[in-house]
């Protein structure tokens, strides 16, 4: 670390050290930094910005100070995706709502970036980093949320307090859905189903409320005062200023009141540089539908863009089963509602999350994103294909080879558009092009495939009882795979049965 860049006094560095070297850093394993030789051939601002970044460190990261996501219906926080959130404390939130961000773990992951060491939960990057590639801690500094406050950010340094200008917030898990890869974490349906049938028969038990209890993860009551929420609207005034980036994610955000109390304070306040943007599952009730449009209807002038993300993964009843609580009739008008009734440009983006269930309708769900694009030219209208890699036996790796074929048939549908009329972009189809490629070069061995197979029978076995769905009647393609799964789960249950062992 060049020490005299950073404000760190004396007595502050030894509080962090001390918190690094404490308990918590015993979790966290230092790796010295090898020197990295890039192969990567990216455009050169991000090559300029590694560089930058390089300069002062080669762990150094502006998501670590300046990107957020806040839980706030269970009080915990993380920097960015790619690291496992963290319980906010409640003793220094009564005197400081910032501490919402900037709590003592995350200052102390910043100490050891300042130091140039590598925090253990960004091993996401360091892997592509040790392959010589450019990893998120390059392209997200060179973000226009990222980029412009490197010097205040290196100015900050470990021990002040800091404006996010990237921020995710879940105020609730109410939602109306309980998707098959949610959790009770997340919705509020689920937890309910939890509670009242116990966890599912499966090995990964990260969504079973006693864990969940264990780990302070439960949401807090929804009757009661949450003190995280409460933090938050304190904060706020001075959060929004400085904020590019804002998305709201739930639970469903439509049926919370925070969403819509967001809404009024952005229609009466101005953040031009501010990209604002709202995760719904659509499938709320046709007056909450009416009230969106009105209140983006509201926003002109005052921020720069709006986004809908909205999640849908295949057409029909296939997706009803997968999103369960979707009526994907009412799903279409109400997205088309949004798309004809807003008045100024926005973006609707369709976060198809691609699952082993979801690829026999895939195309024709690009066929109608497609037609939505062609008719509704005034938005702009994009399609990301998320591949889903947890829960793992419902990841697309588990199928046989012969489904990748409708992966093929949509790509080759989506480059038929190229140059008509709403055609998809080259980075759309890169998207779905990396689900191929995900499912022919990421093979499991056998001992992973049966034990895979055998969660994936156990939990849909179990759906079926508890929602009063039909498997087989609703995915009759997968037939032959769901009976082979029958057959290892039936196995595994025998005494002493070792399934990967012929
Ligand atoms: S180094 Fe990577 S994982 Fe860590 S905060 Fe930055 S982007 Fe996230």
């Amino acid at each position: 670390m060049r020490g005299s860049l950073f404000l760190i006094s004396f007595k502050a560095e030894q509080k962090l050290k001390g918190f690094v070297e404490g308990e918590e850093l015993q979790k966290e394993q230092e790796t010295q930094i090898p020197q990295i030789q890039m192969k990567d051939s990216a455009a050169g601002w991000e090559l300029r910005i590694r560089d930058r970044l390089n300069a002062v460190s080669g762990s150094f990261c502006l998501a670590k100070w300046l990107q957020v996501t806040l839980h706030l219906h269970n009080g915990f926080t993380q920097s960015c995706h790619h690291v496992k959130s963290h319980k906010i404390s409640l003793k220094e939130l009564d005197t400081n709502p910032g501490f919402l961000h900037n709590t003592y773990f995350k200052r102390a992951m910043r100490y050891k970036m300042l130091q140039g060491s590598r925090p253990k939960e960004c091993q996401y990057c360091w892997s592509f980093e040790d392959m010589g590639r450019l990893s998120d801690r390059h392209y997200k500094s060179a973000t226009s949320w990222a980029e412009p406050y490197f010097d205040s950010v290196v100015e900050a340094g470990a021990e002040e307090d800091i404006l996010p200008t990237s921020l995710e917030v879940s105020f609730e898990s109410s939602c109306n859905f309980m998707c098959m890869y949610c959790s009770p974490q997340f919705s509020s349906k689920w937890m309910e189903e939890a509670l009242k049938f116990g966890w599912y028969p499966i090995r990964d038990q990260s969504g079973n409320p006693n864990v969940l209890k264990r780990e302070s993860r439960l949401p807090l009551p929804k009757n009661e005062v949450n003190p995280y929420i409460e933090a938050f609207w304190k904060w706020w005034p001075k959060l929004n200023p400085s904020l590019h980036d804002f998305r709201i994610t739930g639970g469903e955000p439509l049926l919370s009141p925070h969403t819509w109390r967001v809404f009024d304070s952005l229609a009466e306040s101005t953040n031009l540089h501010l990209n604002f943007a709202v995760n719904s599952n659509m499938g709320v009730a046709p007056a909450l539908v009416d009230r969106l449009i009105d209140r983006v209807n509201r926003l002109p002038g005052r921020i720069k863009n709006f986004t809908l993300y909205t999640s849908i993964d295949t057409v029909g009843e296939q997706a009803e089963y997968i999103r369960y609580g979707l009526d994907y009739d009412a799903y279409v008008e109400n997205v088309e509602r949004v798309l004809a009734r807003v008045e100024w440009p926005i973006t609707v983006s369709f976060m198809m999350t691609v699952n082993a269930l979801s690829l026999l309708g895939m195309e024709s769900l690009l066929r109608w994103i497609h037609s939505l694009k062609v008719r509704f030219p005034k938005h702009t209208i994009v399609v990301d294909a998320p591949l889903l890699h947890n829960p793992q036996f419902m990841a697309v790796q588990i199928l046989p080879d012969s489904f990748s074929k409708y992966v093929e048939e949509s790509i080759r549908f989506m480059n038929s558009t190229r140059g008509k009329p709403g055609e998809f972009s080259v980075w759309e189809i890169l998207r779905v092009d990396r689900v191929l490629t995900a499912m022919k070069s990421e093979t499991l061995d056998r001992k992973e495939r049966i034990l895979r197979q055998i969660d994936f029978y156990r939990m849909f076995d179990e759906y079926d009882r508890r929602r009063n769905t039909n498997f087989l009647q609703t995915f009759p393609q997968y037939k032959e795979f769901y009976q082979q799964s029958k057959r290892w789960a039936k196995l595994a249950s025998m005494v002493r049965f070792r399934p990967w062992i012929r």
